[in-house]
């Protein structure tokens, strides 16, 4: 596990041992989250999920839920 400067809380920290979820955007996870902020993305996201009774397997929906992520991890400031 390698630590990461993470892009939500700022803080240096330990990261994600591995990619969470494919693609590019996992790869900004791992490289720019810690485990911390990674675990309350994963309890708004059911949240989220449940709210607005999205499916994670519907791709409209999974897009959505990739945006919401981006926002709350801080992921869209480069
Ligand atoms: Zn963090």
């Amino acid at each position: 596990m390698s630590e990461v400067s993470c892009s939500r809380c700022g803080s240096t920290a330990a990261g994600l041992d591995s990619a969470p979820i494919p693609g590019a955007e996992g790869q900004a996870i791992l490289t720019r989250t810690c485990v911390a902020c990674w675990q309350e993305w994963l309890r708004a996201q059911v949240i989220l999920i449940n709210e607005h009774r999205m499916s994670p397997a519907d791709p409209e929906h999974y897009a959505k839920l990739m945006a919401e992520m981006q926002t709350f991890l801080n992921l869209d400031a480069g």
